[in-house]
């Protein structure tokens, strides 16, 4: 498959507006502005592309619950705070190709009626948000951004907002608190953003991937964009590989690539020789698989269909030397540090896991943890507030599914392997 969203990233100087313009940036407005705003919707729902942040929504009925609220104040927010463990694809887009982000906001808004929009982008990234602002002040000196873009009567005002740090704020109603300047913590739905969202106004969330998507629904037509991919799930992804591969980093495949493929094709297969134990295929909060799913297709119904998730698309690789208990413990340490603490089975729950973790790797494992770990993860299941809980027991869930004899070994002071390192607090 030609590269897409990934075309122009290592090309020289490519996050300059001069350079993107040559490899055809902002190409995508002049037909988009041809259309009206209801047939851009009609052709992003009609091409199938579904969020790319993790959720997977429709993009287009998304974009049409907003268009159609009445009211001339909507929003169009641009969710760049990729904090998950394993989540590096958005930062290739966000260093390498700002113009594509803008360019698909500027459609975007276009279609659901918004003349402003933000992205908001994690604090972690400084040196992407500076690229980011660099790239919007270049947008609007060349009249991509302000009042009638190219003099099609087109008003879209774009600002970058960074936020304090936290990874709820990847969830969009707590974006939406942390952007108003308020606490970052999530928000009753529904009412759901699209109907009120950013200051009760209408609003969109997407993700950079998703807004980056669209100008090329725009170039290729609803119907191209289909033919890439798999007929359920559409279009170019991005995955972020890390772990135990030779060749970890970001790749750009059509939806429904196996995982075989991925790992062994195009990253090189497992490193250092050993075999594979265990992929997390969407972000840490996916459950994970093993080596008899590598012929697992990489989209949204395959992955559901064998028990996991696409997420994100941060596909961790696990080699044989992994210690099943001390991998999950890594990211419990991880979701319970980032529990925003709004309902008591996320925020206690997340804390209990993680005391128990503590203890295993610290040579104090009991018979029966695994099965305690278990009791602690129902009393999270579908009682959260958000999805970061449920989300936080997927790592627990799946590692004892697939490798109890991991946590066995650890009764009784330990395995003796010493692969696993004491969690200081
Ligand atoms: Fe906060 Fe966790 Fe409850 Fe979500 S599930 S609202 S992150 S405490």
């Amino acid at each position: 498959m030609e590269q897409m969203l990934l075309n122009r990233v290592g090309k020289a100087k490519s996050a300059e507006i001069d350079a993107a313009l040559k490899l055809g940036a902002y190409a995508a407005l002049e037909p988009a502005f041809r259309m009206r705003p209801a047939d851009v919707v009609h052709e992003v729902k009609q091409s199938g592309l579904r969020g790319r942040g993790g959720a997977g929504f429709p993009t287009g009925l998304k974009w049409e619950f907003c268009a159609t609220v009445p009211g001339s104040e909507k929003y169009l927010l641009c969710n760049a705070d990729e904090g998950e463990p394993g989540t590096f694809k958005d930062r290739f887009i966000l260093e390498h190709d700002p113009h594509l982000l803008i360019e698909g906001m500027i459609i975007s808004a276009y279609a659901i009626g918004a003349t402003q929009g933000y992205i908001y982008i994690r604090a972690e990234y400084p040196a992407q948000r500076d690229i980011l602002e660099k790239a919007v002040a270049q947008a609007y000196m060349r009249g991509y951004l302000g009042s009638n873009i190219l003099g099609k009567g087109v008003n879209f005002d774009l600002a970058v907002h960074t936020g304090a740090g936290a990874y709820i704020c990847g969830e969009e109603t707590a974006l939406i608190e942390s952007l108003e300047g308020k606490r970052g913590q999530p928000r009753m739905r529904p009412p759901f953003p699209a109907i009120e969202g950013a200051w009760r106004k209408p609003t969109v969330v997407n993700n950079v991937e998703t807004l980056a998507a669209v100008p090329f629904v725009i170039t290729l037509t609803a119907e191209g964009f289909q033919k890439i991919g798999e007929e359920s799930s559409p279009g170019p992804k991005l995955f972020a590989v890390s772990g135990a591969v030779n060749k970890p980093g970001g790749y750009e495949l059509p939806m429904g690539t196996t995982l075989r493929e991925l790992i062994f094709d195009h990253c090189g297969g497992i490193s250092g020789g050993r075999r594979l134990k265990a992929v997390i295929p969407g972000g840490a909060s996916t459950p994970m698989l093993t080596a008899d799913h590598l012929d697992v297709k990489l989209d949204f119904k395959s992955l559901v269909a064998a028990g996991s998730m696409l997420g994100s698309g941060a596909v961790i690789v696990m080699d044989d030397s992994t210690c099943m208990v001390s991998a999950a413990a890594v990211l419990i340490r991880f979701f319970k540090h980032e529990s925003c603490g709004k309902c008591t089975p996320c925020r206690e729950g997340t804390g209990w896991l993680y005391q128990v973790y503590r203890r295993m790797l610290n040579g104090q494992g009991r018979d029966g943890d695994a099965d305690l770990l278990l009791r602690i993860c129902d009393s999270i299941q579908g009682k959260c507030f958000c999805p970061l809980g449920e989300g936080a027991i997927q790592p627990v869930l799946s590692s004892i599914r697939y490798f109890r004899a991991d946590y066995e070994k650890c009764a009784g002071g330990g395995c003796g392997e010493k692969v696993c390192r004491p969690m200081v607090h």
